[in-house]
C-alpha cells in the first residue's frame, strides 16, 4: 500500500447563501479536471470559477504531485476561496480535479464537498459527480449491511465504496464495476495516483466535454471552462463513455451494457442550467436560446409594444422573441449584479423584498406600455408574481407572460434542485389559474414539440425521446428504485453538524 496521505488543510467556513429563494431549478454541480499540466490547480480553480453558476455552495480541487494528494475544500464561492496564491500553491502537482456543489443530496456542510478522496487498497483516490443518483439509498444500505462505514451525505460517496468492494483487479476495472451499479445521472471526474478519468451515465444526462491545452487533456461540465484556461474543445464524452487519461495519452471505452443506445440529455441544460456562452451536447446554449423565443412568438404571438427580458435568464428568448415578432426588444427590469449571495441572513420581512434586491423596474420603458415579459421557467411563481406587480406598478398597461419552456409539473432526480412536486405551480394549476395567480394579461408556456425544434429536432419522438424532459412530461428515463421500491426518503448521513 502506498503511503500517501492527504495533507488536511484549512476548513474555513462562509455562510450558506439563499439562492433557493430566487425560484428556479438548480443545476446541482460542475465539474473539472487537468491531466499534466504544471499549474494544475490553478487552472482547476479557473475551470470551476467558469462553471460557478453551475453551484454555488461550495468548492473543492484535490491535486496529485506523483507522491501525495492535496486537498482543499471550502463552503462558498470559487472566488472567496481559490485566489490567493497562498492556497493554490498548497495544491501541488500536475494532476487535478475539482467540483463546484449546489447540495441536492446531503447538506451543505464541509464533509460533503467534493471532491471526495479515499485511500483504497490500490491507492489514492478522488471522484467528484455532477448528477444524482436514483438507487444511492438502495446500494448504500446493501453496502452498510456488508460493513461499508459512510461519512458524507453525499451520494457520490456511494461511488467510492463500491470502488473499494469492487472485486476486479485493475482499477479502471473497479471503476467500471462501481458504475455500472448506478441508476441516475452521473458525469465523474475521478483521479487515481496514474490516471484521470471522465464518465458519462450511459443515457448522458448530464455533460461532460473533453478539450486540449497544448497536449494536456482537460475535463469540464461546460465549454466555458475550457474557455476560460485558453484550452480548445476536442468533443464531448460520449454517452456510456469512459475515458481514461494517462501518460501514455487517452482511451475510450464503452463498458456498460444498456438496452437502449440512444441518449437522453438534459433539455433543462438549455433551456436554464448552461451558461449561455458554452456548447453542451455540441449545441451553442444561447443560440437555442433564442430559438425557443422564436418558437414562442411563432406559437404564442399576442399585440404588444415591447419585449423585456427577466433578466437574466430571460434574455436570449427574449431577444428571439423580439426578432420574430418585429417588436422592440428593451430592458424593462433591471437586475443588480452586486447583491451578495452572503448579502444577509434574511428575516422574512426582507425576504419578502427579496426582488426588489435583484431586480428593478424601468420605468421609463414600461409606463404606458403593452409588454410580453418572457421568462425562462416558472417554479413556484413567487418570483413571478413580484415581478408583474413591479412592472404593472412602473406604470406597464398590459403584461403578457411568455415561458421559454413547457409548464414543470414535475420533480427531477437527476443532480437538480427542485422543489417537491405539490409546491410547483404548475403542478396544482392550469395555465388559466396560473395566469390569475399571477396577476397577467396572458400567459403562454412553449409546447414540448416548441422545444424540441429549438434544439434541431422535427418535434419530441413519443415512441423514444431524444432528451430527458422529464420535468415537463414526468417519462423518468431511468428507474428511480429509491422511490418505487418504497426506500425511507431520508439524508444519507444521520449526524448533524453542529458547528
Ligand atoms: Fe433535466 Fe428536467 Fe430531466 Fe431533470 S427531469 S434531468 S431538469 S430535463
Amino acid at each position: 500500500m502506498s503511503d500517501n496521505t492527504l495533507p488536511s488543510v484549512s476548513p474555513v467556513l462562509a455562510q450558506p447563501d439563499d439562492a433557493r429563494e430566487d425560484d428556479h431549478f438548480h443545476d446541482e454541480c460542475g465539474v473539472f479536471g487537468v491531466y499534466e499540466h504544471p499549474d494544475a490547480g490553478a487552472l482547476t480553480a479557473l475551470g470551476l470559477h467558469a462553471l460557478q453558476h453551475r453551484g454555488q455552495e461550495a468548492a473543492g480541487i484535490v491535486s496529485f504531485d506523483g507522491r501525495q494528494f492535496y486537498n482543499e475544500r471550502h463552503i462558498g464561492l470559487v472566488g472567496d476561496n481559490f485566489t490567493k496564491q497562498s492556497v493554490i500553491g498548497r495544491l501541488k502537482g500536475s494532476r487535478a480535479i475539482g467540483h463546484t456543489r449546489y447540495s441536492t443530496t446531503g447538506a451543505p456542510v464541509l464533509r460533503n464537498v467534493q471532491p471526495l478522496y479515499a485511500e483504497l487498497a490500490g491507492g489514492g483516490f478522488a471522484v467528484a459527480h455532477n448528477g444524482n443518483l436514483t438507487n444511492a439509498q438502495t446500494l448504500q444500505r446493501a453496502l452498510q449491511e456488508r460493513g461499508s462505514i459512510f461519512q458524507s451525505t453525499s451520494d457520490t460517496e456511494t461511488i467510492i465504496h463500491l470502488v473499494a468492494m469492487s472485486a476486479k483487479s485493475a482499477f479502471v476495472d473497479r471503476l467500471i464495476d462501481a458504475l455500472s451499479q448506478l441508476e441516475g445521472a452521473y458525469a465523474v471526474v475521478a483521479l487515481s495516483e496514474k490516471k484521470l478519468i471522465g464518465a458519462r451515465d450511459p443515457l448522458g444526462v448530464r455533460p461532460l466535454v473533453l478539450g486540449d491545452l497544448g497536449g494536456t487533456y482537460v475535463l469540464a461540465s461546460e465549454t466555458c471552462a475550457l474557455d476560460i484556461i485558453g484550452a480548445h474543445y476536442v468533443r464531448d464524452v460520449e454517452p456510456g463513455e469512459v475515458v481514461v487519461i494517462t501518460e501514455n495519452g487517452l482511451q475510450s471505452m464503452k463498458p456498460f451494457h444498456t438496452t437502449s443506445n440512444h441518449s437522453r440529455f438534459c433539455i433543462f441544460e438549455y433551456v436554464y442550467f448552461a451558461r449561455p456562452d458554452s456548447s453542451v451536447n455540441g449545441t451553442n446554449v444561447y443560440s437555442v436560446r433564442k430559438r425557443i423565443g422564436e418558437e414562442l412568438a411563432r406559437e404564442s404571438g399576442v399585440d404588444a409594444d415591447i419585449v423585456v427580458p427577466v433578466p437574466d435568464s430571460g434574455t436570449p428568448a427574449a431577444i428571439g422573441y423580439a426578432q420574430e415578432a418585429g417588436l422592440p426588444f428593451e430592458l424593462g427590469i433591471i437586475r443588480n449584479h452586486y447583491v451578495g449571495r452572503t448579502f444577509i441572513q434574511p428575516t422574512d420581512s426582507i425576504r419578502h423584498m427579496g426582488v426588489k434586491l435583484k431586480h428593478n423596474a424601468n420605468r421609463a420603458m414600461l409606463d404606458g406600455k403593452r409588454v410580453v415579459l418572457v421568462d425562462d421557467s416558472i417554479v413556484r411563481g413567487t418570483t413571478s408574481l413580484k415581478i408583474v406587480q413591479m412592472v404593472r406598478e412602473a406604470g406597464a398597461k398590459e403584461v403578457h407572460m411568455r415561458i421559454a419552456s413547457p409548464p414543470t409539473r414535475d420533480s427531477c432526480f437527476y443532480g437538480v434542485d427542485t422543489p417537491e412536486k405539490s409546491k410547483l405551480l404548475a403542478s396544482r394549476m392550469s395555465i388559466e389559474e396560473m395566469a390569475d395567480y399571477i396577476k397577467v394579461d396572458s400567459l403562454a408556456f412553449l409546447s414540448i414539440d416548441g422545444l424540441y425544434r429549438a434544439v434541431g429536432e422535427a418535434g419530441r419522438n413519443g415512441d423514444a425521446p431524444q432528451y430527458c424532459d422529464a420535468c415537463f412530461t414526468s417519462d423518468y428515463p431511468t428507474s428511480l428504485t429509491d422511490r418505487s421500491g418504497g426506500a425511507e426518503v431520508r439524508q444519507l448521513n444521520r449526524l448533524v453538524e453542529v458547528s
